[in-house]
């Protein structure tokens, strides 16, 4: 009997032995986990409610989601993409519902309801879990690798952002993508919105000064700088850029685009807070603090309004420091994708060596696309692995 030993027992490990058992149940299945839980994650995932999936199902624009990996997740989402893991929950009775934004959730709203799925699967096709079995070291010999004190035929490393499993895959020669944090929102302590904390905009453009990217989206203002879509985006996106400046960076908020003189031309006796759509407590502390009075277009000169324009288009705030979303956290960084065959999931540089989920290079945005890639990862890990036996 072949043995395939897992080590961790997250979303991505978990998921493949079920797929790897249930392809080939005559493989001896084991996830090795260092601690006495398994799944802690999706546990607290999506605060407890579990952000299963995102409802993108074209892999060219569900791709866009991912600053690392974008390019090498289109093969595997051609294969593996949510529709295929809605699928496979229901027809083990679990339903999911989108909410408006697209995040999917089990309609119990309780990442319970994934876990129990997980288990009972896992206890029908016979999975053995090793718990509380941290994995130090792979060995190897002519009959294949040897953990401690057992041996296994192929091993499939899914220790998420784990160090752990970046120093067995080091030991085994691959380069490691020096792991930062992605996904946080920004501190501003020195915000003059800190007092309006609360007020949320569906869409503005953020950028950093630096940093080639605008991304439009929602914007939550907090009492510790910014926060919302938008801003979880560009941490994703900017994660290592923002990390080499240790977090201190400046922040351009286009709150809107306006042509205020053309507005005066058409509207001279409109007041600027009847032409600029944005939230009064807002509006009203921005005019303060770029000193101008709510006053009917026509008392104002071109020049003030083009100059109010560039304001209300580059407003400037000052980074320091980040606050991590506890929603959902990930780490950018991991195995480099040059040495993996993501068609397979399996290294380039040792035989019968497969990864799945965080362990590598690959992140997403928040938004279910983090377990989308530790769901797609497993299944193609598992299904190449069973078809090498
Ligand atoms: C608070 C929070 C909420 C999140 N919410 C969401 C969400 O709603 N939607 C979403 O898409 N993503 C979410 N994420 C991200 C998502 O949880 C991860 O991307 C996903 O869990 C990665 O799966 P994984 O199996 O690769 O790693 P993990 O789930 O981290 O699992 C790795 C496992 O390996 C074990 N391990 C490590 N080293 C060893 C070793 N040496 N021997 C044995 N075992 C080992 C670890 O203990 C762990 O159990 C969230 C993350 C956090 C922190």
């Amino acid at each position: 009997m072949k043995k395939l030993a897992i080590i961790g027992g997250g979303a991505a490990g978990v998921f493949a032995a079920l797929v790897a058992k249930s392809l080939d149940p005559s493989l001896h299945v084991t996830v090795y986990e260092r601690t006495r839980h398994l799944l802690s994650k999706v546990k607290i995932s999506g605060g407890g409610r579990c952000n299963v999936t995102h409802s993108c199902f074209d892999p060219k624009k569900l791709v866009q989601n991912y600053p690392r990996g974008e390019k090498e997740l289109l093969g595997p989402f051609h294969k593996f993409q949510p529709t295929d893991m809605i699928q496979w929950l229901e027809e083990r009775g679990v339903d999911l519902k989108t909410e408006e934004d697209g995040r999917m959730f089990p309609t119990t709203d309780n990442s319970q309801t994934i876990i129990d799925c997980f288990l009972n699967e896992a206890d029908r096709l016979g999975v053995t879990f090793s718990l509380g079995k941290k994995i130090d070291s792979i060995g190897g010999d002519d009959q294949g690798f040897i953990l401690g004190d057992e041996r296994a035929d192929i091993i499939l490393l899914a220790t998420g952002g784990h160090p752990d499993g970046h120093k067995l895959a080091a030991a085994l020669g691959h380069t490691i993508i020096p792991p930062v944090p992605s996904l946080f929102t920004f501190n501003v302590p020195s915000s003059p919105l800190l007092d309006l904390s609360g007020i949320s905009l569906e869409n503005v453009e953020g950028s950093i000064e630096g940093f080639p990217l605008k991304l439009r989206g929602p914007l939550l203002l907090t009492h510790w700088g910014f926060s919302g879509p938008m801003i979880l985006k560009l941490s994703a996106f900017a994660a290592r850029f923002l990390h080499d400046c240790q977090y201190q960076a400046k922040i351009v908020i286009n709150w809107l685009t306006l042509d205020l003189i053309t507005q005066k031309n058409n509207h001279p006796k409109k007041f600027l807070s009847s032409v600029i759509p944005l939230p009064k407590n807002l509006l009203k502390r921005l005019l303060e603090i770029w000193e101008f009075d709510d006053q009917p277009l026509s008392s104002f000169k071109n020049d003030r309004l083009k100059k109010l324009s560039h304001h209300l288009s580059h407003d400037t705030y000052l980074m320091e420091g980040k606050t991590t979303y506890k929603q959902e956290f990930v780490t950018s960084g991991g195995i480099s994708l040059k040495e993996v065959d993501l068609r397979r999931m399996e290294s380039r540089l040792v035989p019968n060596l497969f990864f799945a989920g965080e362990v590598l290079n690959i992140d997403g945005v928040t938004g279910g696309f983090n377990f989308q890639n530790a769901w797609t990862s497993a299944y193609l890990a598992a299904q190449a692995l069973t078809n090498s036996l």
